[in-house]
């Protein structure tokens, strides 16, 4: 077998269009665009082009963003402060902080300033809350952009078996939610799983975001299955590469991202959705209520 290689920038480009007609019919009936405010502290190499993309990514769909820089030796309550300021804004529809934030600083009491309503990066506890009972306002950028290659793709998940490799609270976890939500039984590797291959036989859906190249080989695929590289890794020779033995996994799998060119490009474009999202929520709330006001 010789897996579909699923085209995620081809898959995000559809959406990010999706996005900007939303916008644009948002601007026409309500007289203004959607905002995201995205916050940084320090000057983390990563970070930056990591904000960087997400600031063009919004240019591009007609999202007004605004960019909010301190320098690593700011203070916590300062940026609590900034973060408040910006949920009490009502232009401003959707707030992201980029992490990692400085080793001092406590990340629950950052993201746990950021109004539920504006966390468009889902990482606020009621939203991590919302994807346990299945009901969450924003889904976290990364595994929400594989739930729409899956959709995208017509792969239906109800009844597989799917298998997590990774979990940590960005990816991994909520990722397992996600397919659980959408009746798949799930099962959840880690780094301290013992014997991998027993679990990543079984997948009929098996998604990986635990940065380790080569963690997964052709042998520990079950033949046909759905393969998801969430991975990102950068080898000595400065080639980008996912978590996958991409010729090996390709002869098994019946389908598989690429790395660079799956996941990758979902992320932005599903911040760029849910920020949307927000928008047209708050919007069409505040024309609601001077409704009834003025009734
Ligand atoms: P993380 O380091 O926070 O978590 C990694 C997880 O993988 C942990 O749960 C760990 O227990 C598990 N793990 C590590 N080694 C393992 C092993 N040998 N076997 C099984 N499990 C193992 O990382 P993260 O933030 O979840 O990111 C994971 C990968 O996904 C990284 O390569 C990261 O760059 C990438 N990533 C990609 C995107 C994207 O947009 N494509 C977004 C976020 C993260």
């Amino acid at each position: 077998m010789t897996a579909k290689i699923i085209d995620g920038k081809n898959v995000a480009q559809a959406v990010r269009l999706d996005c900007k007609r939303r916008v644009e019919s948002l601007e026409k009936r309500y007289g203004r665009a959607p905002g995201l405010a995205v916050v940084m502290v320090g000057d983390n190499p990563a970070s930056t082009v990591y904000v960087r993309n997400k600031i063009r990514a919004c240019h591009d769909v007609g999202i007004r963003s605004e960019r909010i820089m301190f320098p690593a030796t700011v203070g916590e309550d300062e940026v609590v402060r900034t973060i408040a300021g910006l949920c009490a804004n009502p232009v401003v529809d959707g707030i992201l902080v980029q992490l990692p934030l400085p080793k001092s600083f406590s990340i629950e009491r950052v993201l746990g300033a950021i109004d539920a309503e504006k966390d468009v990066d889902g990482f606020h506890l009621y939203n991590v809350g919302g994807l346990v009972v299945g009901n969450t306002v924003f889904p976290p950028c990364t595994p929400y952009g594989v739930m729409k290659l899956l959709e995208h793709e017509g792969i239906e998940v109800a009844g597989k078996n799917a298998v997590v490799v990774g979990a940590s609270n960005i990816v991994g976890k909520p990722m397992a939610l996600m397919l659980m939500q959408r009746e798949a039984t799930v099962s959840i590797c880690h780094a301290r799983t013992t014997d991998l291959a027993q679990y990543t036989i079984l997948a009929d859906v098996l998604v990986v975001a635990a940065g380790h190249p080569n963690l997964i080989l052709g042998p520990m695929v079950k033949s046909g299955a759905v393969v998801i590289d969430v991975g990102i890794n950068r080898l000595a020779n400065g080639k980008l590469v996912g978590d996958c033995d991409f010729e090996g996994v390709s002869k098994r799998a019946s389908f598989l991202t690429p790395v660079p060119g799956g996941v990758g490009p979902m992320t932005v474009t599903m911040l760029l959705v849910n920020t949307v999202n927000s928008a047209e929520r708050a919007l069409s709330r505040a024309a609601s209520s001077m409704v009834s006001a003025s009734v």
